[in-house]
């Protein structure tokens, strides 16, 4: 087998982590390899977000190590850029420019990071914006689009950088419930594609038809690794259970 099939997309090897006392991830040590889906599901405040933010090193780790496709993720400079690029990342908040067009801002990371081509980027832009079902929308400005359209946007940008992984944090958790279900195939489109993702999320309904694997967190440790139908059937842990006996 080459290295390509063996080497994990995303390594995190005993990350710890803390906001001055909080402990906030816990010796953290998983392995993804390309194209598993993988939903994170927690309590509130068990650090899901933060494990996604230093994924693409939103947030510096303070010991341990994180490796993209086998490579040491940088702590900056023109090399954390590049592997930033191939890790996607979808905010509940959508986090669109609100002075570009829904074009410009599928473009924008294209043309200035990856210095395509105008033609080359609108070209592909367009593809993408067809593909998540927002190609009409393409001269308007975010305000003018519905939450769900907007998400759908969000996901087209992170998809024109070409990453090899995807992160999403809560992308629905924002939208207003009609809404909820035209991002959702997108995504449960993208997990059928073989994209690599690692979805923070409370839509069960997602879990159980697209994850390859569940992480529960609690208290900043991932408390839980296992399947979707273990994890929903038979919870090993306490907090799992008493967990799902709030949300299900
Ligand atoms: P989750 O996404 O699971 O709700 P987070 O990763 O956002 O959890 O937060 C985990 C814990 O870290 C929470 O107690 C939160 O208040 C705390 N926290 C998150 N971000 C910061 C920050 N920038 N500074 C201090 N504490 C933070
Ligand atoms: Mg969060």
């Amino acid at each position: 087998m080459s290295d390509e099939n063996v080497t994990p997309m995303i390594a995190m090897r005993n990350v710890q982590k803390h906001y001055g006392d909080l402990h906030v991830l816990r010796d953290i040590d998983i392995e993804i390899p390309r194209g598993q889906v993988v939903v994170v599901l927690g309590p509130s405040g068990s650090g899901k977000s933060t494990l996604c933010r230093t994924i693409n090193r939103l947030e510096p780790i303070d010991s341990g190590e994180i490796r993209i496709e086998g490579e040491l993720l940088p702590d900056e400079g023109r090399d954390l850029a590049r592997l930033r690029s191939d890790v996607g990342m979808v905010f509940q908040s959508f986090n669109l420019f609100a002075h570009k067009t829904i074009l410009q801002n599928v473009t924008i990371g294209p043309t200035k990071v990856r210095k395509q081509s105008r033609a080359d980027a609108d070209k592909h832009a367009m593809e993408l914006l067809k593909r998540v079902g927002v190609e009409a929308q393409k001269n308007k400005y975010p305000a003018q689009l519905s939450g769900g359209q907007q998400q759908r946007v969000a996901i087209a940008r992170s998809l024109a950088m070409d990453p090899k992984v995807i992160l999403f944090d809560e992308p629905t958790s924002a939208l207003d419930p009609e809404m909820v279900s035209e991002v959702l195939d997108v995504m449960v489109s993208l997990a059928k594609e073989g994209m690599t993702m690692v979805v923070v999320t409370h839509e069960m309904g997602f879990a159980r038809k697209a994850a390859d694997r569940v992480l529960f967190m609690a208290d900043g440790a991932i408390v839980e690794d296992t399947d979707p139908e273990s994890f929903f059937t038979a919870p090993e842990s306490e907090r799992a259970r008493d967990f799902l006996s709030k949300i299900l």
